[in-house]
């Protein structure tokens, strides 16, 4: 999907409410995808394996929009690294690891520990259309670092330390855990992937990082994306309330 000829960033926030719903009754496929003309986006996930996991399709689809992916554990685990790196020249995307406690027991960090976590990643000087991350309410039944994650992000972009024009907060839900997650059927946007898209997310989660074809992961990689998107810290914090 290219750009509009005017390469203008059309807000998504815009077209909330009543309009999102009529998108996803029509069929999501064509009309949600228009909205996405972000040149620079940041996608920071808890860990290896979320960007393709999460918006994996959504990256393959726009490879013409510079891609930084930031994943903030594992930069020194000897397996998932190295994977990490060959995912990202799959998907096209630049980025690095951070090395945040990611041990099993995962024991709660403080939200400074994680915003300074991604401020070491992304400097305060780097500036996005648009920057991607997890809900602060998580996408399955539960990881904490993935609701961690989406805090200290959400919390860096309000208070104008992570600079991008538009926030978007993956929108997946798991029925506390009765089945694989999924796209929420409310998001903001959704879109979902052609065959083939999806077939290389899916190849990115088995071949690059070695998921057997019955893994939670691959078992999970959802079809259809979607995201909550605000283009203001106004518009993020009423989300917050109602959704509470
Ligand atoms: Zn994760």
């Amino acid at each position: 999907m290219e750009f509009g000829a005017s390469g203008e960033t059309r807000r998504p926030h815009g077209r909330q409410g009543g309009s999102a719903r009529r998108l996803a009754a029509a069929g999501p496929e064509c009309e949600t995808a228009a909205q996405f003309a972000f040149r620079t986006a940041a996608v920071i996930v808890a860990h290896p394996d979320d960007e393709t996991l999460w918006a994996g399709g959504l990256i393959l689809t726009h490879r013409e929009c510079d891609w930084t992916v930031v994943g903030l554990c594992r930069k020194s685990d000897p397996d998932r690294a190295p994977k990490f790196r060959r995912a990202l020249a799959s998907l096209g995307a630049s980025g690095m690891l951070g090395d945040l406690d990611d041990g099993p027991e995962q024991r709660p960090l403080a939200e400074g520990v994680v915003r300074e976590a991604v401020a070491a990643l992304i400097p305060a000087s780097n500036v996005f259309d648009a920057v991607l991350t997890h809900s602060p309410r998580g996408e399955y039944t539960k990881h904490r670092r993935h609701e961690e994650t989406g805090k200290a992000v959400a919390s860096l972009w309000m208070a104008g330390l992570l600079a991008a024009k538009a926030l978007w907060l993956f929108a997946y839900e798991d029925g506390q855990g009765q089945y694989p997650a999924r796209a929420i059927p409310s998001a903001h946007w959704r879109q979902v992937l052609s065959a083939e898209v999806w077939q290389a997310k899916g190849a990115i989660i088995t071949d690059v990082y070695g998921f057997s074809p019955s893994s939670f992961e691959a078992s999970t990689t959802p079809r259809e994306e979607a995201f909550w998107c605000f283009d203001s810290g106004a518009a993020y914090s009423g989300w917050l309330i109602q959704n509470g």
